[in-house]
């Protein structure tokens, strides 16, 4: 009998989040699983209407350590799990989870002798590109469960059967394209003054992203055409809020708790973070020299600081998880103006007017894509990548003349 050194968490030394774990020998199981995921990051290209399938492969061993052992089966799964973290019952499993299985593997469907050493199974499959990102949000949780299962016949009594399992998780992305330019939209004020925003509606987590904003029609002028007073801006402010929403319906056994918010028979809890905040006091040039007055602000905006990849993020990508999990993203912009004289040299008699100009753009957040080719546009090697030219046969001697 081989041994080997096991661990397990100990609930009675845990401190706060600190968990403390104790190892020991354990006996090695004559038999065990380990995997090897061969396909690259698991990348969905576009949005989830038009988006390319990815493909997730690799190789399943089944180690056999001393002696042969027999197998009863040997399966794999892929599930799909969507988690709500407010559940209406809490602890309750099936409150907080829906699972989808989206593939099964069948590599031993009969009890089969395996002799002792590595045994491998290959295993693939391409996922549908309208499946959700994986995703952790302070409501819930979108996440992928790879687990394969070999029942294996115990070799003391011959009569029992004991399970060796594999469980891992299988990270999902969406990457949407940047559009070839920025979007420009234009908005009108009461006060008169236009603004022509042109921004970048999809950003990544990493990076910011350019905007600028034209304003215009900010002088005042008299029945003459004389410009009595125009407005300044004084300070300019952008805020990425993203908003998240969950709605999920209790298990059967606690439908008919009542609780805060209940719509029916689901619940819908909402929550907003705000990814990034600036406040502008000198970001713009104008130009009172032209008979309406402009002026262009430039401002840079995306999501503050970059999270190390030991951390939990602390934002999510766009996702919409069958209506049950949702996150989207909008721009908040906010520009303060204050009148004042249309001369230098001669004040604004009254008090100046105030006013604040907001507008709601909204944006995509998503994963870069230039970390993973998309499987299907992938093209297929050429002669050029692995030799310089197709095989080419050369005569050096003819025969009967030829
Ligand atoms: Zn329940």
């Amino acid at each position: 009998m081989r041994w080997t050194i096991a661990k397990k968490r100990c609930a009675a030394y845990n401190h706060g989040s600190t968990q403390i774990s104790k190892f020991f020998w354990a006996p090695r199981p004559p038999a065990y699983i380990s995997c090897v995921v061969e396909s690259p990051p698991v990348v969905f290209h576009g949005s989830p209407q038009d988006s390319t399938r990815a493909m997730l492969s690799g190789l399943l061993h089944i180690h056999v350590e001393e002696q042969p052992v027999v197998v009863c089966s040997f399966m794999a799964t892929l599930r799909l799990r969507i988690t709500n973290k407010r559940p209406k019952k809490k602890g309750c499993q099936e409150c907080m989870h829906q699972s989808t299985e989206l593939k099964t593997w069948t590599f031993l469907a009969a009890a089969t002798e395996l002799p002792t050493g590595q045994h491998h199974f290959p295993f693939s499959e391409l996922l549908e590109g309208s499946l959700p990102a994986s995703i952790d949000m302070p409501l819930g949780s979108i996440s992928y469960h790879f687990e394969a299962v070999a029942i294996v016949l115990d070799d003391r009594n011959r009569t029992s059967c004991y399970p060796a399992k594999f469980e891992r998780t299988v990270l999902i992305k969406r990457s949407i394209p940047e559009p070839l330019s920025s979007l420009r939209t234009v908005l009108s004020f009461d006060t008169g003054i236009n603004i022509m925003a042109q921004y970048d509606q999809v950003i990544y987590p990493t990076g910011t992203k350019k905007m600028t904003l034209g304003l215009n029609g900010l002088r005042m002028c008299s029945g003459t055409g004389n410009a009595l007073s125009q407005w300044v801006v004084r300070v300019v402010t952008w805020k990425l809020d993203e908003n998240i929403t969950t709605n999920f319906a209790a298990c059967h056994t606690h439908s008919n708790l009542a609780v805060i918010g209940r719509e029916g028979e689901v619940t819908l809890h909402k929550k907003i973070r705000t990814l990034g905040y600036e406040c502008l006091t000198d970001a713009w040039k104008a130009d009172y020299s032209t008979t309406n007055g402009t002026v262009e602000v430039m401002l840079e905006y995306g999501v503050a600081g970059s999270p190390h990849p030991s951390q939990l993020a602390k934002y999510a990508c766009d996702v919409n998880a069958y209506g049950y999990i949702k996150s989207t993203h909008v721009l908040h912009v906010c520009i303060a103006l204050s009148t004042q004289s249309a001369s230098e040299t001669k004040p604004l008699g009254s008090r100046p007017a105030t006013c604040t100009l907001s507008m709601t753009l909204p944006v995509t957040l998503t994963e870069p894509g230039d970390s993973a080719l998309s499987w299907e546009n992938e093209s297929l090697p050429i002669y050029r990548d692995s030799c310089e030219s197709p095989p080419v046969y050369i005569a050096t001697m003819s025969v009967g003349g030829l």
